[in-house]
């Protein structure tokens, strides 16, 4: 046998090539400013509607306050994993603080909700069982699914039917069984059936996990989320993140207090890695009582989520009516989605909406099977943000 002495590195070139004819490359945006409805990048003052800081809590001083007051207290560092050195008292004062909004027996911080999804999923199920899961879920949760070893079958998106009928004819040949779906779909915008899921599951016996990123502090009366949007009460496990509406960092999981003694004994993406930092449980803890005090957030994110929605079906309406692009997607969330004819146009609309001053998420393949401008709303964009908005956007569709 010969062996071929060529460059072993020598395919990344191609395949980085590869990556740019298809219009797939990705690099980053520095922004040069705190969080917020507007933001500086690359020198310019635009709009910023490409964030997941719902309620504004990012820049929010009264988490800059606690997390400051965590430092100085206990430092950077956490030093090592939450079974070796790392636990600190605000650690367990987090996790009641997220079990009391979700209203669970108990929670678990990860030290993000990848983490999150990586390690519950991996812990809850193995080779000889079966995962359900929707095709459009989050990369975490697919992740997870791989890590665990059990038999993915992936159902169309939010289809309740197809759901069924795959599990009549898997079911019976796998012993444990777990439901995956995202609550809110990051990269769309709408919410999963989660009361169909919940008896589809209980019919089958299966468990339930679903992922609230985008759903805590968002839905629900008192921002628990779907579940309480939904007024859902059987067992179903709840994983989000702490880096979206709640503008620190780190991830959680919620349910039974026994699924939880069991995921510290068994999660692996918990057990061996460094515990959450002192300063960004200090800012979580804090985004959870500004939550659970100030619904007027909600209610002001809510306010412009359908206003800005009225006023794009009107626009879209007339553009639609024509055949033409780009479509709104459905959305029962602030994360609103106007689909794209190709990834050409897609990059073409965020520099010229950049341009206009506004920064919007410009989402490709392999990200989302189709492409797409994602806008995600907050609480504290004002009319007059919305408004230059819409305009931006009437002047890129004529
Ligand atoms: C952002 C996101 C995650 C990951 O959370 P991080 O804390 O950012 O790691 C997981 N699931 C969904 C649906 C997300 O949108």
């Amino acid at each position: 046998m010969s062996i071929i002495l060529s460059d072993p590195y020598g395919w990344l070139d191609k395949a980085l090539a590869r990556i740019h004819r298809a219009n797939w490359h990705r690099s980053v945006q520095t922004i040069h400013s705190r969080p917020g409805p507007a933001v500086v990048l690359k020198q310019q003052n635009v709009l910023n509607f490409a964030s997941n800081d719902y309620l504004g809590l990012a820049a929010d001083h009264r988490l800059a306050v606690a997390a400051i007051a965590a430092i100085q207290e206990f430092g950077t560092g956490s030093t090592g994993s939450r079974l070796l050195s790392g636990d600190r008292p605000l650690h367990r004062q987090l996790e009641l603080a997220i079990a009391d909004l979700k209203q669970t027996e108990d929670a678990l911080v990860f030290s993000s909700g990848y983490l999150a999804n990586l390690g519950t999923v991996a812990a809850l199920v193995g080779a000889r069982d079966l995962i359900l899961s929707d095709q459009y879920n989050h990369s975490s949760l697919r992740s997870g699914a791989t890590l665990s070893q059990a038999t993915v079958i992936n159902y169309a998106h939010s289809d309740m039917a197809d759901l069924a009928t795959k599990l009549e004819q898997h079911r019976d040949r796998y012993q444990r069984c777990l439901i995956l779906s995202d609550s809110v779909f990051s990269m769309d915008g709408d919410l999963c059936p989660l009361p169909q899921i919940l008896a589809i599951a209980e019919q089958f016996s299966c468990m339930v996990l679903i992922d609230e990123a985008h759903a805590t502090g968002v839905l629900g009366p008192t921002g628990a989320g779907s579940v309480e949007h939904f007024g859902c009460t059987g067992p179903v496990i709840q994983v989000g993140t702490l880096s979206k509406a709640l503008g620190s960092l780190g991830g959680y999981v919620a349910g039974s207090s026994t699924l939880i003694d069991f995921l510290r004994n068994r999660a692996p993406s918990w057990i061996y890695t460094t515990a959450l930092s002192p300063a960004d449980t200090a800012a979580a803890l804090a985004a959870i009582a500004i939550v659970q005090a100030e619904p007027w957030l909600r209610s002001q994110l809510w306010h412009n989520v359908s206003y800005l929605k009225q006023q794009l079906s009107r626009l879209f309406d007339t553009f639609n009516s024509a055949g033409a692009v780009p479509k709104l997607l459905p959305s029962n969330s602030p994360i609103i989605c106007l689909q794209m004819p190709s990834t050409d146009a897609v990059l073409q609309a965020g520099c010229d909406l950049q341009q206009a001053g506004i920064f919007v998420a410009a989402v490709r393949p392999p990200t989302v099977p189709t492409s797409r401008i994602r806008l995600s709303v907050m609480a504290n964009h004002t009319a007059i943000d919305c408004q230059q908005l819409v305009t931006a956007l009437t002047s890129l569709c004529s």
